[in-house]
């Protein structure tokens, strides 16, 4: 795709240009190359996708369960036969590495995978002989139309925690991809148009702020999903529920590693490391705080901020890449203020990665890895999220205050231990405030088949994406207490 090549909607199994009075560029945050331009959409086509969805929706839901999902398996090939170009695409808009492309795309397909298995994940309860002669049944029936908000930094995996499930449930479906990154879905379209599902089973409207306000307030559509920063989740779950829509928000995070002094320091330092900077930092189970206890500080300090130093940073399609840069120009400028704002507060920057060279990418959005040591528990700089390659590092003396620690944190998304002792893991799982725990583990991102269980400022709702729960949102339950008089029961 070119500068010139305007990014379409798809609406009832159909490709449109979008009458969008504000188009903005796509671009690569490596190269700042415009791939494309992506149409803003109006509130008037959020409208035809839903409307496209709604009529399609009455003959979805009739279709069997195992006849739905014949789809997905085909969906599921198409993915991965073109698992490689989608990766390079993730690559060229986001920045991130191909390897972490790659891995991303594996995660959606893995959610197709276990989408696959909603005629049994579906089912209802029977209780027979509530009382005499009388049966009690609870049964799921989908929703109607369902839609997801999307952020920039999985722009494959993300709406494939939702839509898979939505689709197999019998519900219809309408994805807003993140503006910054709209070519994946783009792409992924394709492959649904050619899975075959039914026109308006599935539609994608690009836009921002008005595409999203517009499916707030339609109201044929049932239920939302939403991915991205807290502000804004908070922003469409007060929203949603005004409009009378189920609603589930993952928001931001700020999760901290515990370091104890027994742990494995060669493994705990590479994984740390991965998490910090893996993604260049843009990822909501980022490590971004690193706590030593007792001991562990010199050990890990040091290894840190060697590993840190080390990280090579380029155009995440090169070879041997392991970092790429972040979205765009403005979040790098803020990643850099809060890093200077933590200085102000008292931190030391131990490894600088601020305004780097990098050869022959010089328009590119680059920060390198940064050590911010010192952070003090009560400063701004330990509680905002700041989403970039940023590591902060603080110390206290128990496994007590470092729970403590975590605790205090306004966020849960994740919180991990590093250690060698079970009893310290037990203590640690146990007492930890955060929807997703890690031992010895640096990202602790559920596999499809559990919920990705954010906590506190890290998630507005009740029902999670992925796993038992994604059944759960997009189904309503029914029960029905039936009995069936004698005489009529008696001629058979
Ligand atoms: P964002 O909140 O800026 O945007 C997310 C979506 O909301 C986009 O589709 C965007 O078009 C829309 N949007 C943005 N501002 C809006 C507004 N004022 N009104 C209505 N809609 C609006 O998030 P982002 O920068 O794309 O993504 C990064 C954030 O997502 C980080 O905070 C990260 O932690 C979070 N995230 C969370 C999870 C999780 O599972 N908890 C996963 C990935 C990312």
């Amino acid at each position: 795709m070119g500068q010139s090549s305007l990014l379409k909607n798809y609406i009832n199994g159909q490709w449109c240009l979008s009458s969008a009075q504000e188009q903005i560029p796509v671009d690569n945050p490596a190269t700042a190359d415009v791939l494309a331009t992506v149409p803003l959409s109006p509130v008037a086509e959020v409208d035809q996708a839903a409307q496209a969805a709604a009529s399609a929706y009455r003959e979805w839901r009739r279709v069997p369960p195992m006849e739905r999902v014949q789809y997905l398996f085909k969906l599921k090939g198409l993915l991965e036969a073109n698992q490689e170009a989608l990766a390079q695409l993730v690559t060229q808009e986001c920045g991130k590495t191909l390897a972490e492309s790659r891995g991303e795309l594996q995660r959606a397909i893995e959610n197709v995978e276990v989408a696959c298995g909603i005629p049994i994940l579906m089912q209802g309860t029977v209780s027979e002989d509530i009382a005499r002669g009388i049966d009690e049944f609870m049964i799921r029936q989908p929703l109607g139309v369902a839609a997801v908000i999307a952020p920039f930094n999985f722009p494959a995996m993300i709406p494939f925690w939702f839509m898979p499930y939505a689709l197999a449930c019998g519900n219809t479906y309408l994805v807003k991809p993140s503006e910054k990154v709209p070519l994946t879905m783009q792409k992924i379209f394709e492959l649904i148009d050619q899975a075959g599902f039914p026109p308006g089973v599935v539609n994608l409207v690009n836009g921002a702020k008005e595409a999203v306000d517009a499916i707030l307030q339609h109201p044929v559509i049932r239920a939302i999903s939403f991915v991205g920063s807290s502000p804004v989740a908070r922003y469409i779950y007060s929203q949603a529920a005004a409009h009378g829509k189920r609603v589930q928000c993952q928001g931001g995070a700020k999760n901290p590693i515990i370091v104890l002094p027994d742990a494995d320091m060669e493994m705990t330092t590479r994984i740390a490391a991965d998490s910090a900077f893996g993604c260049a930092g843009q990822r909501c189970l980022a490590a971004s705080l690193a706590v030593t206890v007792g001991e562990a500080k010199e050990p890990f300090t040091d290894a840190i901020a060697n590993t840190a130093a080390s990280r090579i940073v380029g155009n995440g399609l090169d070879t041997g890449v392991q970092m790429g840069p972040v979205i765009t120009a403005a979040s790098r400028e803020r990643i850099e203020a809060l890093i200077q704002q933590g200085v102000e507060e008292g931190a030391t920057v131990l490894v600088d990665g601020r305004s780097p060279t990098i050869p022959g990418l010089e328009k590119g959005n680059f920060v390198r890895p940064t050590l911010l040591q010192d952070v003090p528990p009560e400063g701004e700089i330990a509680r905002t999220e700041i989403f970039g390659p940023v590591l902060g590092l603080m110390h206290v003396e128990t496994i007590d205050d470092a729970i403590a620690l975590v605790n205090r944190s306004p966020w849960g998304n994740m919180a991990c231990l590093f250690t060698n002792s079970g009893a310290a893991a037990r203590k640690f799982r146990y007492e930890a405030e955060a929807g997703n725990i890690g031992i010895n583990i640096g990202v602790a991102a559920p596999m499809a088949f559990f919920p990705f269980s954010g906590w506190k400022e890290s998630f507005f709702g009740d029902l999670h994406g992925q796993g038992h729960h994604a059944i759960e949102f997009f189904t309503q339950t029914k029960v029905v207490v039936e009995r069936w008089p004698k005489e009529w029961s008696r001629q058979f």
